[in-house]
């Protein structure tokens, strides 16, 4: 059976952006008789409002969707933790702990990762931290988990088979300072607990999935297939957020506008003025 998953970050309200992705996911699922269930990743640290997530759900009831709820993030941080500590420290020793600030690293960086962060210089790698680290962020030494985990591929269903290439990222935080776990690891392994078996996204996070297969193949998780969906886009071609052109879809709901006519414009592409979808896969690796 398919599973689909929408997985918003309660940082600030959904937008249109939100809505077509949810459709997408919702809809990939029901026209195979699969579930599509809803993720609340509450674990941003500062950012996170975890008031939104009420928000959320009468957002998406009043886009006229039905989902299964999974336990949010913050109920899984214990396990997040476990992981990586049992496994990818003690079991496999790709794991270190770093204390580099933004600063430095910014200062000390060569090159870009592909979703626009500094890739590491590798400080905390080369001079390992001593004595206590209760204040690190923790890294995955990249260069030992590929040899670990060997080349692996991935399927998106739009764009193909994809050799993984999770070296162009450098050591990625796998264990963050101001938030119980780095992305990457919490939605490889929520994916995996929830079954999730094709991962609907916006294509902004095409490239991450490099990391992810990677993971799963540390961690012994599931691979699911991935379907990156095109992004609404906006007058400046930039990934649509919340602004004038495009008000949460709380400020609409509340004004009376018809969710579900809504849904249906969206599904059909009709998109208001100013908004328009990306093309093809460009700027993804
Ligand atoms: N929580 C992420 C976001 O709101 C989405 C993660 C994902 O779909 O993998 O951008």
């Amino acid at each position: 059976m398919i599973v689909t998953r929408f997985a918003p970050s309660p940082n600030g309200p959904l937008h249109l952006g939100h809505a077509f992705s949810a459709l997408t996911a919702h809809d990939l699922a029901a026209r195979h008789g699969g579930r599509f269930l809803l993720r609340i990743e509450d674990i941003d640290g500062a950012r996170s409002r975890p008031e939104l997530a009420d928000e959320f759900r009468r957002d998406l009831e009043w886009l006229g969707l039905e989902w299964d709820e999974v336990p949010a993030q913050s109920t899984r941080v214990a396990n997040y933790d476990l992981m990586a500590h049992e496994v990818l420290y003690r079991a496999l020793g790709v794991l270190y702990p770093c204390r580099c600030t933004r600063a430095e690293i910014a200062a000390a960086a060569r090159e870009t990762a592909p979703d626009g962060s500094a890739v590491y210089p590798g400080t905390c790698r080369e001079h390992p931290v001593s004595g206590d680290t209760s204040h690190c962020a923790w890294r995955l030494d990249m260069a030992r988990a590929c040899a670990i985990a060997g080349p692996h591929v991935w399927t998106d269903e739009l764009a193909g088979e994809q050799k993984a290439r999770p070296e162009l990222f450098g050591d990625v935080v796998i264990l963050r300072k101001d938030a119980p776990a780095s992305y990457h690891l919490a939605a490889t392994m929520d994916d995996h607990a929830d079954g999730v078996t094709l991962v609907t996204r916006g294509m902004d996070l095409f490239a991450s999935t490099h990391v992810h297969r990677l993971l799963q193949a540390l961690l012994g998780l599931s691979v699911p297939t991935w379907h990156h969906h095109a992004l609404l886009l906006d007058g400046e071609g930039r990934k649509l957020a919340k602004r004038r052109e495009s008000p949460a879809l709380a400020e609409l709901r509340l004004a009376g506008a018809d969710g579900r006519a809504l849904a249906d414009r969206l599904r059909a592409h009709q998109l208001p003025a100013g908004i328009s979808l990306s093309e093809g896969l460009h700027g993804c690796l």
